[in-house]
């Protein structure tokens, strides 16, 4: 079995230990493998090892991943989401490329997102990033504006509004970790109370995927635990 393998075994087993503590079905929680900065081979790797679901930050490094995934085995079903902090003027080819978004942190990029979706595609789905922990230094929304963003972003007709994203404040104390995660699904329960559906809360990374599937995540993000560390 390749290391990648393994490690992806690894994190499964991670998460469904945490659904089983959580009382969640596990089927609730979809793994994001992020594969940024990761060479091609890595993600043939976990695709052997019955992965699907890749995240990029970066859109060019991620396109010419996607042709060479694309050419190299005969999987139709892979999914590609995108992370990473976007640019407006950079939108183009995300919106050309990915199936998913996690990042959009202000309405423009969301309009940008719709205007440039090709009309042969899929509505691409879509995740509010929030700026839960309250960090000068971290994108995302201010909580206080994400139900007024979530209205607008629904009435775009090429995006479809999934739900919220966070990348809370680094912090190794699991019962602390826990806080922002609480923060985003209950910021969600708020929301769909308002009457708008959403079914995604993006969040866990390697560090604290337990703590967000206690908290609710149905979308964990991991990198460094199945591909090994970045160079980044
Ligand atoms: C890099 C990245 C991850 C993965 O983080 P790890 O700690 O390597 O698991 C998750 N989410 C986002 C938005 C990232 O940029």
């Amino acid at each position: 079995m390749s290391q990648i393998a393994q490690q992806l075994g690894k994190v499964r087993q991670r998460i469904d230990t945490a659904a089983r503590q959580a009382g969640r079905p596990v089927t609730d929680i979809q793994l994001l493998a992020v594969s940024k900065t990761q060479p091609t081979d890595a993600i043939l790797e976990a695709i052997a090892a019955g992965q699907f679901c890749f995240g990029e930050s970066y859109a060019q490094e991620a396109i010419a991943k996607m042709q060479t995934v694309n050419s190299s085995c005969g999987y139709a079903n892979i999914e590609w989401h995108f992370i990473g902090p976007i640019q407006s003027n950079k939108t183009a080819p995300i919106a050309q490329h990915f199936a998913w978004v996690h990042s959009i942190d202000r309405l423009k990029i969301a309009q940008r997102l719709n205007e440039q979706r090709p009309a042969g595609l899929p509505a691409l789905n879509v995740c509010l990033q929030v700026n839960i922990s309250g960090e000068a230094s971290k994108s995302g929304i201010k909580p206080e504006q994400v139900l007024a963003v979530a209205r607008q972003v629904t009435e775009l007709p090429h995006l479809h509004l999934r739900g919220l994203m966070t990348i809370p404040a680094p912090c190794n104390d699991p019962v602390q970790q826990r806080r922002p995660f609480a923060q985003l699904a209950q910021l969600q329960h708020e929301i769909i109370a308002q009457g708008i559906a959403l079914d995604t809360l993006s969040m866990g990374m390697s560090n604290d995927l337990e703590a967000a599937i206690l908290e609710g995540a149905t979308i964990v993000r991991i990198g460094t635990d199945i591909f090994g560390a970045r160079q980044d």
